[in-house]
């Protein structure tokens, strides 16, 4: 039996975080094509290269790329009782291709969680995250260019998701304890995931 989450929110909104929590207390892995991509330019590999510039000003990395990513990811950790697709996916191309991926092992996403999180708290985390991270794309500009195309890229795949069922909400203002709560709520109303 397995739980498929998919995770949307913006940039620095704590995604991350929460789905690392959620990771570790569900046995469910967590796929981020935004760490694995890091890792690829950090370990300089032909993919890493080809991304990093692309990273850098916070556009798209190309869907045959980020799907190939999330296939590999997906065999190498077959023994996983589910995911969280954590900035994944970003365009309807990718969205239909992970329903077809899980549809061979006859899986499917069982939840759709949107992180929300007030236009104006974006500047002052990504501010800290810089501090904290170094991240190379956690600049001001870059940034601005990442929520402009999380806008682009969520007005194009959760009418998709929204079509097939309820996207549940999830207030990321609250505290990291309290927006947690709130996920383990939406995740035990859809399955009862033993911890
Ligand atoms: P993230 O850590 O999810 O904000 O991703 C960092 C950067 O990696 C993004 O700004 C994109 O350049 C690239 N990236 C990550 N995931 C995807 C995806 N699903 N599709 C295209 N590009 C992606």
């Amino acid at each position: 039996m397995s739980f498929n989450v998919v995770f949307f929110g913006p940039p620095a909104a704590g995604k991350g975080t929460q789905a690392k929590i959620i990771e570790s207390k569900y046995g469910l892995k967590q796929l981020s094509t935004g760490d694995i991509l890091r890792a690829e330019v950090a370990a300089q590999t032909d993919l890493g290269k080809q991304a990093k510039d692309i990273m850098d000003a916070g556009k798209l990395v190309s869907d045959d790329i980020v799907i190939g990513i999330i296939e590999n990811a997906m065999a190498q950790a077959s023994d996983a009782k589910g995911f969280i697709f954590d900035g994944f996916p970003r365009t309807q191309a990718q969205a239909k291709a992970l329903d077809d991926m899980l549809a061979k092992t006859g899986q499917k996403i069982d939840i759709v969680l949107e992180l929300k999180v007030a236009d104006d708290a974006f500047l002052d985390r990504i501010k800290k995250r810089a501090e904290e991270e170094g991240r190379s794309d956690d600049t001001v500009d870059a940034m601005a260019t990442r929520i402009a195309a999380y806008r682009s890229y969520s007005a194009e795949v959760l009418p998709y998701y929204q079509a097939q069922r309820d996207i549940v909400p999830v207030d990321g203002m609250q505290a990291v304890d309290d927006v947690t709560t709130q996920i383990e709520q939406a995740l035990g109303k859809v399955q009862n995931l033993a911890a």
